[in-house]
């Protein structure tokens, strides 16, 4: 089975990239939650986060680092925004290649439904 995120990562689907570098692609989620709901993803693929390894320590921080650069472009870092990553099913992961969901511009509950 092919692996949607891995397609985008080789623009052999369709996205709205909103950043790119050699280690992450950026993009809007086809379905916000948000005013704001885009996804910053590995290129490599790694299916969920119970598969990081040490070597994929350093890429977690730049995701991190990318996330806050989207979270600051799109006015929304100084109000308030919310990263999730989710793990397995019964979290809502629904794409088995891990990313890390930028939510904001409007009010988060908390705890999350
Ligand atoms: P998860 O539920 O795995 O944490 O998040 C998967 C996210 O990917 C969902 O928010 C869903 O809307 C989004 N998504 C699923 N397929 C596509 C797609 O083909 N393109 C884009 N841009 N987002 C997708
Ligand atoms: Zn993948």
């Amino acid at each position: 089975m092919g692996c949607i995120f891995c397609e985008i990562a080789e623009k052999k689907r369709q996205a709205r990239i909103i950043y790119e570098d050699d280690l992450t692609v950026a993009f809007e989620d086809i379905n916000p939650q948000a005013p704001v709901h885009a996804l910053v993803v590995p290129k490599k693929h790694i299916s969920t986060s119970l598969e990081l390894t040490d070597e994929d320590n350093a890429l977690i921080g730049h995701i991190f680092q990318v996330a806050n650069r989207i979270a600051r472009t799109k006015g929304i870092a100084e109000r308030g925004f919310r990263l999730v990553m989710n793990c397995n099913p019964e979290a809502g992961q629904t794409v088995f290649h891990i990313h890390l969901h930028i939510l904001g511009g409007r009010f988060m509950q908390w705890p999350p439904g």
